[in-house]
């Protein structure tokens, strides 16, 4: 296929190839089908694109299958119930299109699912009740991880100057298709020549991290902002929380600020896609002695042994 774009001045030239397009021959579930990836496309009047009316999920496959299910599928349902978004289909019939999807794409080991739904076709204007057909999208491809050198050395973190969204503004615990500011603070630590950045909210208590929930160590004691705090409430820190508590680690939910982070004798960060990672520097001040401390590695080390397991 050839892209083109058309020029000011009438000249057509070809359009640079993106080297991040889908690979061909992806197949995408495209509201209530299967199709090619060129096909996978929405209308440029839906209020997923128009306003970012929406919500996603981003959900491992280990072994060929689908990691945390039941908890994804919950919580989709909830960010959907707290944007009054109704999904065209149910929870049972949800998991099925997942699994008919990894099966179009030939997926029997591990992989990644990236659902979304939009909220459908509408008049331009904000208004919901103005929308119809809202659009389940179904992707099932690779993620792509830290690499290893990052999880042996840890993360090198920013605290950002953009906030996490304020609970009474929109709610993190709705995965939302309104990233722009996580996006803005990941750029923020790149253009630093950071790996990651670590959001507080406007009340500068630390949220979480871009993409993935945030955990210190203090004085043996694991810590981790709460929920009111303004975070996702993550599966994979619910995870992390479970594998601790039989550890006999202690484990609290609390309010967390920078100084908190900068004395912490360990940091990690937890997320679908990265699973645990150590932070191992925070603006540019290393976090305890600067290396993956004991209790992450145990930790990392158990999450594998437990993913491996389900
Ligand atoms: N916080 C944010 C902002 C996220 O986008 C994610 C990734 N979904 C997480 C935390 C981690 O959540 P989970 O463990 O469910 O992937």
């Amino acid at each position: 296929m050839t892209i083109a774009t058309l020029h000011e001045n009438g000249e057509i030239a070809a359009m640079p190839e993106n080297p991040f397009a889908p690979r061909a021959g992806l197949m995408v579930w495209m509201g209530e089908e299967i199709v090619p990836v060129e096909q996978a496309t929405i209308s440029v009047f839906d209020h997923a694109l128009l306003y970012g009316d929406g919500v996603f999920e981003g959900i491992r496959i280990y072994r060929g299958k689908i990691f945390k299910e039941e908890e994804h599928i919950q919580r989709v349902f909830e960010s959907a119930r707290a944007i009054r978004l109704e999904l065209p289909m149910s929870p049972e019939r949800l998991s099925r299109a997942m699994y008919e999807t990894m099966r179009a794409n030939d997926v029997t080991g591990d992989g990644y699912i990236r659902l979304v739904v939009t909220r459908g076709v509408g008049a331009l204007g904000i208004s919901i009740r103005r929308t119809a057909n809202p659009t389940v999208i179904i992707i099932v491809d690779k993620i792509s991880l830290y690499p290893l050198e990052v999880y042996e050395r840890g993360l090198h973190c920013i605290v950002s100057s953009f906030a996490r969204n304020h609970p009474n503004a929109l709610n993190p615990r709705i995965k939302s298709l309104n990233y722009l500011n996580n996006v803005l603070a990941k750029a923020e630590a790149h253009a630093a020549g950071a790996d990651e950045a670590i959001m507080l909210g406007l009340d500068g208590h630390v949220c979480e991290c871009t993409g993935d929930n945030i955990f210190i160590v203090r004085r043996g004691e694991l810590l981790t902002p709460g929920t009111w705090e303004g975070i996702l409430e993550g599966v994979t820190r619910g995870v992390v929380m479970e594998l601790a508590a039989k550890r006999g680690i202690p484990v609290r939910e609390t309010s967390l600020v920078r100084h908190d982070l900068l004395v912490a004798e360990e940091a990690f960060a937890t997320g679908t896609a990265a699973e645990i990672v150590p932070i191992t520097e925070i603006s540019k001040i290393p976090i305890g002695d600067g290396k993956p401390g004991p209790i992450t590695r145990q930790l990392m080390e158990d999450f594998v042994a437990y993913r491996n397991a389900v």
